[in-house]
Protein backbone atom coordinates (compact mmCIF):
# COMPACT_ATOMS: atom_id res chain seq x y z
CA UNK A 1 0.00 0.00 0.00
CA UNK A 2 1.30 3.20 -0.93
CA UNK A 3 -0.22 6.83 -0.15
CA UNK A 4 -0.81 8.03 -3.96
CA UNK A 5 -4.37 8.09 -4.75
CA UNK A 6 -6.96 10.08 -6.80
CA UNK A 7 -8.63 12.14 -4.73
CA UNK A 8 -11.75 13.77 -6.61
CA UNK A 9 -10.18 12.79 -9.68
CA UNK A 10 -6.80 14.18 -9.25
CA UNK A 11 -3.94 12.08 -8.49
CA UNK A 12 -2.72 13.16 -4.74
CA UNK A 13 0.64 12.29 -2.75
CA UNK A 14 -0.97 12.13 0.73
CA UNK A 15 -2.58 14.99 1.40
CA UNK A 16 -1.27 17.40 -1.47
CA UNK A 17 -2.45 17.78 -5.22
CA UNK A 18 0.66 16.33 -7.28
CA UNK A 19 -0.50 19.25 -10.21
CA UNK A 20 -0.22 21.53 -7.07
CA UNK A 21 3.70 20.12 -6.78
CA UNK A 22 4.23 20.23 -10.77
CA UNK A 23 3.14 24.09 -10.32
CA UNK A 24 5.58 25.16 -7.78
CA UNK A 25 8.82 22.92 -8.75
CA UNK A 26 8.00 22.14 -12.60
CA UNK A 27 8.10 19.58 -14.28
CA UNK A 28 9.83 16.37 -14.20
CA UNK A 29 10.14 16.00 -10.43
CA UNK A 30 10.86 13.08 -8.21
CA UNK A 31 8.02 12.96 -5.27
CA UNK A 32 8.07 10.32 -2.07
CA UNK A 33 5.90 10.54 0.80
CA UNK A 34 6.98 10.40 4.36
CA UNK A 35 3.84 8.10 5.40
CA UNK A 36 4.42 5.60 3.33
CA UNK A 37 8.64 5.74 3.71
CA UNK A 38 7.90 5.55 7.57
CA UNK A 39 5.27 2.29 6.82
CA UNK A 40 8.04 0.10 4.87
CA UNK A 41 10.33 0.67 7.33
CA UNK A 42 7.76 -0.01 10.16
CA UNK A 43 6.95 -3.64 8.37
CA UNK A 44 10.06 -4.68 8.81
CA UNK A 45 11.03 -3.75 12.01
CA UNK A 46 7.75 -5.27 13.59
CA UNK A 47 8.49 -8.32 10.89
CA UNK A 48 11.64 -9.12 12.96
CA UNK A 49 9.58 -8.37 16.48
CA UNK A 50 11.03 -10.33 19.38
CA UNK A 51 14.09 -10.79 17.88
CA UNK A 52 17.62 -8.78 18.25
CA UNK A 53 17.56 -6.96 15.61
CA UNK A 54 18.72 -3.81 13.15
CA UNK A 55 16.77 -2.74 10.21
CA UNK A 56 19.84 -1.15 8.20
CA UNK A 57 18.56 0.67 5.03
CA UNK A 58 20.32 0.42 1.70
CA UNK A 59 20.63 4.06 0.94
CA UNK A 60 21.98 3.02 -2.28
CA UNK A 61 18.18 2.89 -3.03
CA UNK A 62 17.19 6.67 -2.27
CA UNK A 63 20.07 8.49 -0.65
CA UNK A 64 18.08 12.13 -0.39
CA UNK A 65 19.51 13.70 3.06
CA UNK A 66 15.73 13.85 3.92
CA UNK A 67 14.99 10.30 3.26
CA UNK A 68 18.14 9.56 5.53
CA UNK A 69 17.47 12.05 8.00
CA UNK A 70 13.92 10.35 8.59
CA UNK A 71 15.38 6.97 8.39
CA UNK A 72 17.69 7.71 11.65
CA UNK A 73 14.21 9.24 13.29
CA UNK A 74 12.79 5.92 12.73
CA UNK A 75 15.78 4.29 14.57
CA UNK A 76 17.12 2.77 11.53
CA UNK A 77 20.95 1.35 10.74
CA UNK A 78 21.99 2.19 7.28
CA UNK A 79 24.11 0.02 4.88
CA UNK A 80 26.50 2.31 3.02
CA UNK A 81 28.44 1.35 -0.60
CA UNK A 82 31.12 4.10 -0.79
CA UNK A 83 32.86 6.78 1.32
CA UNK A 84 30.75 9.24 0.13
CA UNK A 85 27.19 7.04 1.13
CA UNK A 86 28.96 6.96 4.33
CA UNK A 87 29.45 10.34 4.29
CA UNK A 88 25.75 10.88 3.48
CA UNK A 89 24.91 8.97 6.45
CA UNK A 90 27.17 10.62 8.94
CA UNK A 91 25.74 14.13 7.86
CA UNK A 92 21.92 12.73 8.49
CA UNK A 93 22.47 12.38 11.79
CA UNK A 94 23.47 8.05 11.53
CA UNK A 95 25.92 7.79 14.49
CA UNK A 96 28.89 5.11 13.48
CA UNK A 97 27.44 2.31 15.62
CA UNK A 98 24.44 2.13 13.01
CA UNK A 99 26.42 1.82 10.13
CA UNK A 100 27.03 -1.24 7.69
CA UNK A 101 29.62 -1.26 5.18
CA UNK A 102 28.98 -3.36 2.37
CA UNK A 103 30.99 -3.30 -1.61
CA UNK A 104 33.45 -5.28 -3.13
CA UNK A 105 35.84 -2.61 -3.59
CA UNK A 106 36.65 -0.47 -0.41
CA UNK A 107 39.91 1.18 -0.82
CA UNK A 108 42.04 2.59 2.15
CA UNK A 109 40.57 6.00 2.44
CA UNK A 110 37.69 4.62 2.99
CA UNK A 111 38.39 2.27 5.33
CA UNK A 112 40.33 4.88 7.10
CA UNK A 113 37.24 7.30 6.81
CA UNK A 114 35.09 4.61 8.34
CA UNK A 115 37.61 3.78 11.16
CA UNK A 116 38.47 6.83 12.17
CA UNK A 117 34.44 8.74 12.50
CA UNK A 118 32.82 5.16 14.07
CA UNK A 119 31.73 1.94 12.11
CA UNK A 120 29.22 -1.15 13.38
CA UNK A 121 30.92 -3.61 10.89
CA UNK A 122 32.53 -4.01 8.00
CA UNK A 123 31.43 -6.67 5.21
CA UNK A 124 34.36 -8.47 3.78
CA UNK A 125 33.89 -9.27 0.08
CA UNK A 126 37.85 -11.14 -0.41
CA UNK A 127 40.78 -11.81 0.86
CA UNK A 128 42.77 -9.02 -0.19
CA UNK A 129 40.51 -6.88 1.30
CA UNK A 130 40.28 -8.43 4.49
CA UNK A 131 43.95 -8.26 4.58
CA UNK A 132 43.96 -4.74 3.95
CA UNK A 133 41.39 -3.75 6.31
CA UNK A 134 43.77 -5.35 9.05
CA UNK A 135 46.58 -3.34 7.79
CA UNK A 136 44.52 -0.22 8.21
CA UNK A 137 43.07 -1.30 11.56
CA UNK A 138 46.34 -2.38 12.80
CA UNK A 139 47.92 1.29 11.54
CA UNK A 140 45.01 3.21 13.74
CA UNK A 141 45.77 1.09 16.65
CA UNK A 142 41.87 -0.05 16.65
CA UNK A 143 40.03 -3.35 16.57
CA UNK A 144 37.06 -3.54 13.81
CA UNK A 145 34.12 -5.97 13.76
CA UNK A 146 33.58 -7.84 10.61
CA UNK A 147 31.23 -10.06 8.68
CA UNK A 148 32.32 -12.25 5.73
CA UNK A 149 29.95 -12.00 3.39
CA UNK A 150 29.41 -15.57 1.67
CA UNK A 151 27.31 -16.65 -1.52
CA UNK A 152 25.60 -19.52 -1.26
CA UNK A 153 25.11 -20.33 -4.92
CA UNK A 154 21.85 -19.51 -4.87
CA UNK A 155 19.73 -18.63 -7.66
CA UNK A 156 17.47 -15.48 -6.66
CA UNK A 157 15.43 -15.43 -9.84
CA UNK A 158 15.60 -12.14 -10.56
CA UNK A 159 17.07 -9.94 -13.30
CA UNK A 160 20.72 -11.21 -14.05
CA UNK A 161 21.99 -7.17 -13.49
CA UNK A 162 20.76 -7.68 -9.87
CA UNK A 163 21.69 -11.10 -8.86
CA UNK A 164 24.76 -11.31 -6.58
CA UNK A 165 24.98 -14.76 -5.00
CA UNK A 166 25.59 -17.30 -7.82
CA UNK A 167 29.10 -17.92 -7.70
CA UNK A 168 29.91 -16.45 -11.10
CA UNK A 169 28.81 -13.18 -9.21
CA UNK A 170 31.56 -10.60 -8.51
CA UNK A 171 30.28 -10.18 -4.30
CA UNK A 172 31.59 -12.15 -1.98
CA UNK A 173 33.09 -15.10 -1.22
CA UNK A 174 31.88 -18.88 -2.32
CA UNK A 175 30.24 -20.46 0.91
CA UNK A 176 32.39 -24.05 0.54
CA UNK A 177 35.93 -21.37 1.52
CA UNK A 178 34.24 -20.00 3.93
CA UNK A 179 35.97 -21.71 6.72
CA UNK A 180 39.66 -21.41 5.67
CA UNK A 181 38.64 -17.64 5.56
CA UNK A 182 37.87 -17.36 8.59
CA UNK A 183 40.26 -18.64 9.82
CA UNK A 184 42.75 -16.71 8.24
CA UNK A 185 40.81 -13.65 9.62
CA UNK A 186 40.93 -15.28 13.27
CA UNK A 187 44.80 -15.20 13.02
CA UNK A 188 44.52 -10.91 11.62
CA UNK A 189 45.79 -8.66 13.59
CA UNK A 190 42.95 -5.48 14.20
CA UNK A 191 39.69 -7.32 13.17
CA UNK A 192 37.57 -8.89 15.46
CA UNK A 193 35.44 -11.45 13.27
CA UNK A 194 31.36 -11.67 14.72
CA UNK A 195 29.30 -12.51 12.19
CA UNK A 196 28.21 -13.75 8.65
CA UNK A 197 26.95 -11.48 5.79
CA UNK A 198 24.57 -12.42 2.89
CA UNK A 199 22.68 -10.63 0.37
CA UNK A 200 21.75 -12.85 -2.60
CA UNK A 201 20.27 -10.51 -5.11
CA UNK A 202 17.65 -7.67 -5.55
CA UNK A 203 13.92 -7.64 -6.49
CA UNK A 204 13.23 -11.18 -5.53
CA UNK A 205 9.42 -12.10 -5.65
CA UNK A 206 10.02 -15.36 -4.08
CA UNK A 207 10.89 -16.42 -0.90
CA UNK A 208 12.08 -19.67 -1.57
CA UNK A 209 15.53 -18.15 -2.22
CA UNK A 210 16.07 -16.41 0.82
CA UNK A 211 15.34 -19.94 2.64
CA UNK A 212 18.17 -21.79 0.79
CA UNK A 213 20.14 -19.16 1.70
CA UNK A 214 19.63 -18.84 4.89
CA UNK A 215 19.75 -22.35 5.80
CA UNK A 216 22.89 -22.39 4.86
CA UNK A 217 24.06 -19.63 6.62
CA UNK A 218 22.50 -21.26 9.73
CA UNK A 219 24.71 -24.04 8.73
CA UNK A 220 27.75 -22.02 8.35
CA UNK A 221 27.20 -20.50 11.63
CA UNK A 222 27.62 -24.31 13.52
CA UNK A 223 30.40 -25.12 11.98
CA UNK A 224 32.15 -21.76 12.58
CA UNK A 225 31.07 -21.66 16.18
CA UNK A 226 32.33 -25.43 16.54
CA UNK A 227 35.64 -23.93 15.07
CA UNK A 228 36.27 -21.31 17.53
CA UNK A 229 34.41 -18.65 16.22
CA UNK A 230 32.16 -16.40 17.97
CA UNK A 231 29.76 -16.00 15.68
CA UNK A 232 26.80 -13.77 17.06
CA UNK A 233 25.75 -11.46 14.05
CA UNK A 234 23.85 -12.48 10.76
CA UNK A 235 23.62 -9.57 7.98
CA UNK A 236 20.80 -11.15 5.92
CA UNK A 237 21.05 -8.37 3.16
CA UNK A 238 18.07 -6.85 1.41
CA UNK A 239 16.33 -7.50 -1.92
CA UNK A 240 12.46 -7.94 -1.12
CA UNK A 241 10.94 -7.36 -4.46
CA UNK A 242 7.72 -4.54 -4.68
CA UNK A 243 4.76 -5.20 -7.06
CA UNK A 244 5.77 -2.99 -10.33
CA UNK A 245 2.70 -4.39 -12.14
CA UNK A 246 -0.26 -4.14 -10.04
CA UNK A 247 -1.95 -6.52 -12.15
CA UNK A 248 0.92 -9.12 -11.49
CA UNK A 249 0.84 -11.61 -8.49
CA UNK A 250 2.15 -9.66 -5.44
CA UNK A 251 5.49 -10.70 -3.90
CA UNK A 252 5.83 -11.61 -0.43
CA UNK A 253 5.29 -9.58 2.25
CA UNK A 254 7.88 -8.22 4.77
CA UNK A 255 6.05 -10.35 7.74
CA UNK A 256 5.98 -13.36 5.34
CA UNK A 257 9.93 -12.66 5.34
CA UNK A 258 9.58 -11.77 8.88
CA UNK A 259 9.03 -15.48 9.25
CA UNK A 260 11.41 -17.10 6.89
CA UNK A 261 13.96 -15.10 8.71
CA UNK A 262 12.54 -16.96 12.21
CA UNK A 263 12.02 -20.04 11.11
CA UNK A 264 16.02 -20.57 9.35
CA UNK A 265 18.49 -18.55 11.69
CA UNK A 266 15.69 -17.66 14.77
CA UNK A 267 17.30 -20.66 16.50
CA UNK A 268 20.80 -19.34 17.10
CA UNK A 269 20.69 -16.51 18.97
CA UNK A 270 22.02 -14.35 16.96
CA UNK A 271 21.69 -10.68 16.75
CA UNK A 272 20.07 -10.23 13.19
CA UNK A 273 20.86 -7.38 10.50
CA UNK A 274 18.90 -6.68 7.12
CA UNK A 275 19.34 -4.17 4.33
CA UNK A 276 16.39 -3.63 2.44
CA UNK A 277 16.38 -1.22 0.19
CA UNK A 278 13.97 -1.38 -2.52
CA UNK A 279 10.93 -2.38 -0.38
CA UNK A 280 11.23 0.59 1.87
CA UNK A 281 11.69 3.51 -0.99
CA UNK A 282 10.57 2.13 -4.29
CA UNK A 283 6.45 2.70 -3.73
CA UNK A 284 7.13 5.74 -1.54
CA UNK A 285 7.73 7.59 -4.65
CA UNK A 286 6.83 8.74 -8.04
CA UNK A 287 8.17 10.31 -11.36
CA UNK A 288 6.33 13.15 -12.24
CA UNK A 289 6.51 14.44 -16.33
CA UNK A 290 4.68 16.46 -19.13
CA UNK A 291 3.02 15.63 -22.25
CA UNK A 292 5.45 17.65 -24.65
CA UNK A 293 3.54 15.81 -27.75
CA UNK A 294 1.46 13.22 -29.05
CA UNK A 295 2.96 12.03 -32.37
CA UNK A 296 1.40 9.56 -34.51
CA UNK A 297 3.55 7.24 -36.66
CA UNK A 298 3.20 4.65 -38.77
CA UNK A 299 1.29 1.65 -37.38
CA UNK A 300 2.36 3.48 -33.69
CA UNK A 301 1.99 6.46 -31.63
CA UNK A 302 4.66 8.17 -29.25
CA UNK A 303 3.93 10.02 -25.88
CA UNK A 304 7.26 12.45 -25.58
CA UNK A 305 7.67 13.24 -22.40
CA UNK A 306 9.78 15.64 -20.80
CA UNK A 307 10.83 13.12 -18.45
CA UNK A 308 13.85 10.84 -20.00
CA UNK A 309 16.32 7.82 -19.36
CA UNK A 310 18.97 10.24 -17.99
CA UNK A 311 16.07 10.73 -14.95
CA UNK A 312 14.96 7.21 -14.64
CA UNK A 313 16.84 4.29 -16.34
CA UNK A 314 15.37 1.09 -14.36
CA UNK A 315 13.40 0.88 -18.44
CA UNK A 316 16.81 1.63 -20.22
CA UNK A 317 19.21 -0.46 -18.57
CA UNK A 318 16.92 -3.82 -17.00
CA UNK A 319 14.00 -3.69 -19.40
CA UNK A 320 11.90 -2.13 -15.87
CA UNK A 321 8.44 -2.31 -15.76
CA UNK A 322 6.74 0.88 -14.15
CA UNK A 323 3.03 1.29 -14.16
CA UNK A 324 2.40 4.62 -16.05
CA UNK A 325 -0.48 6.57 -15.59
CA UNK A 326 -2.30 9.99 -15.95
CA UNK A 327 -2.23 12.92 -13.08
CA UNK A 328 -6.07 13.38 -13.85
CA UNK A 329 -7.96 10.22 -13.50
CA UNK A 330 -9.84 9.10 -16.55
CA UNK A 331 -13.26 9.01 -17.33
CA UNK A 332 -14.65 5.69 -16.24
CA UNK A 333 -15.69 4.88 -19.83
CA UNK A 334 -12.11 6.02 -21.48
CA UNK A 335 -10.88 3.89 -23.81
CA UNK A 336 -7.33 2.78 -23.46
CA UNK A 337 -5.07 2.33 -26.62
CA UNK A 338 -1.64 1.22 -26.92
CA UNK A 339 1.21 3.60 -27.61
CA UNK A 340 5.25 4.01 -26.32
CA UNK A 341 5.94 5.96 -23.97
CA UNK A 342 9.30 7.62 -24.88
CA UNK A 343 11.46 10.60 -23.22
CA UNK A 344 13.20 13.52 -25.69
CA UNK A 345 16.85 11.96 -25.37
CA UNK A 346 18.41 10.52 -28.57
CA UNK A 347 18.85 7.57 -28.23
CA UNK A 348 16.27 4.72 -28.96
CA UNK A 349 16.94 3.31 -25.40
CA UNK A 350 15.28 5.80 -24.66
CA UNK A 351 12.11 4.41 -24.12
CA UNK A 352 9.80 3.68 -20.76
CA UNK A 353 7.69 1.32 -22.70
CA UNK A 354 5.98 0.07 -25.97
CA UNK A 355 2.50 -0.06 -27.18
CA UNK A 356 1.27 0.49 -23.24
CA UNK A 357 -2.46 0.72 -23.03
CA UNK A 358 -3.26 4.47 -22.05
CA UNK A 359 -6.31 6.41 -22.08
CA UNK A 360 -6.49 9.54 -24.08
CA UNK A 361 -3.64 12.24 -23.15
CA UNK A 362 -2.90 15.40 -24.75
CA UNK A 363 -0.04 17.39 -24.76
CA UNK A 364 0.35 19.19 -21.24
CA UNK A 365 -1.00 16.55 -19.58
CA UNK A 366 0.84 15.33 -16.24
CA UNK A 367 1.84 11.63 -16.46
CA UNK A 368 3.26 9.63 -13.04
CA UNK A 369 5.26 6.98 -12.84
CA UNK A 370 4.53 4.47 -10.16
CA UNK A 371 7.48 2.69 -8.01
CA UNK A 372 10.25 5.29 -8.94
CA UNK A 373 11.19 6.19 -5.26
CA UNK A 374 13.72 3.70 -5.60
CA UNK A 375 16.79 3.05 -7.71
CA UNK A 376 15.12 6.78 -9.31
CA UNK A 377 16.54 9.85 -8.60
CA UNK A 378 20.21 8.12 -7.45
CA UNK A 379 20.72 6.56 -10.54
CA UNK A 380 19.99 9.91 -12.38
CA UNK A 381 22.47 12.04 -14.73
CA UNK A 382 22.85 14.70 -16.79
CA UNK A 383 23.14 12.80 -20.23
CA UNK A 384 21.97 15.06 -22.75
CA UNK A 385 22.64 18.28 -20.88
CA UNK A 386 19.33 18.10 -18.85
CA UNK A 387 20.06 19.02 -15.38
CA UNK A 388 19.07 16.93 -12.14
CA UNK A 389 15.51 16.74 -11.87
CA UNK A 390 14.22 17.83 -8.35
CA UNK A 391 13.24 15.53 -5.53
CA UNK A 392 10.18 16.49 -3.33
CA UNK A 393 9.42 14.93 -0.13
CA UNK A 394 5.25 15.49 1.27
CA UNK A 395 4.22 15.09 4.82
CA UNK A 396 0.54 15.13 4.80
CA UNK A 397 -1.00 18.45 3.79
CA UNK A 398 2.89 19.89 2.85
CA UNK A 399 5.43 19.41 0.51
CA UNK A 400 9.14 20.28 0.24
CA UNK A 401 12.07 20.69 -1.99
CA UNK A 402 14.57 18.05 -0.74
CA UNK A 403 16.83 18.46 -3.67
CA UNK A 404 16.16 21.91 -5.80
CA UNK A 405 17.00 21.23 -9.96
CA UNK A 406 20.16 22.76 -10.56
CA UNK A 407 19.91 25.89 -12.98
CA UNK A 408 21.67 25.60 -16.46
CA UNK A 409 24.64 27.98 -14.96
CA UNK A 410 24.90 25.76 -12.16
CA UNK A 411 25.01 22.57 -15.02
CA UNK A 412 27.94 24.68 -17.28
CA UNK A 413 29.76 25.88 -14.47
CA UNK A 414 30.86 22.31 -13.49
CA UNK A 415 33.24 22.10 -16.14
CA UNK A 416 35.89 24.30 -16.54
CA UNK A 417 38.07 25.10 -19.37
CA UNK A 418 41.95 24.88 -19.45
CA UNK A 419 44.07 28.37 -19.87
CA UNK A 420 45.40 27.16 -22.99
CA UNK A 421 42.35 27.21 -24.69
CA UNK A 422 40.79 30.29 -23.52
CA UNK A 423 41.94 32.70 -25.95
CA UNK A 424 41.39 30.58 -29.12
CA UNK A 425 37.90 32.12 -29.74
C1 LIG B 1 21.67 -3.27 -3.04
C2 LIG B 1 21.95 -3.90 -1.75
C3 LIG B 1 20.95 -4.02 -0.80
C4 LIG B 1 19.53 -3.56 -1.03
O1 LIG B 1 18.86 -4.31 -1.96
P1 LIG B 1 17.30 -4.02 -2.22
O2 LIG B 1 16.94 -4.93 -3.32
O3 LIG B 1 17.19 -2.59 -2.60
O4 LIG B 1 16.58 -4.33 -0.96
C5 LIG B 1 21.28 -4.57 0.42
N1 LIG B 1 22.54 -4.99 0.69
C6 LIG B 1 23.52 -4.90 -0.22
C7 LIG B 1 24.88 -5.38 0.14
C8 LIG B 1 23.28 -4.36 -1.46
O5 LIG B 1 24.26 -4.28 -2.36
Amino acid sequence: MDHFLYQNGVLHAEEVAIPEIAASVGTPFYVYSTATLTRHYQLFDDALDGMDHLVCYAMKANSNQAVLRLMASLGAGVDVVSGGEYRRARAAGFSGDRIVFSGVGKTVEEMELALTGGIRQFNIESEPEMVALSEVASRLGVSVPITVRVKPDVDAKTHEKIATGKSENKFGIPIAKARDVYRQAATLPGLEVIGIDVHIGSQLTELEPFETAYLKVAELTEELRSDGHDIRRLDLGGGLGIPYERSNEAPPLPTDYGEVVRRTVGHLGCEIEIEPGRLIAGNAGLLVASTIYVKEGEGRDFLILDAAMNDLIRPAMYSAFHDIFPVIEPDAGAEYAPIDIVGPVCETGDTFTRQRPMPPVEAGDLIAFRSAGAYGAVMSSEYNSRPLIPEVLVHGDQFDVIRARPTYEDMINRDSIPAWLEGLD
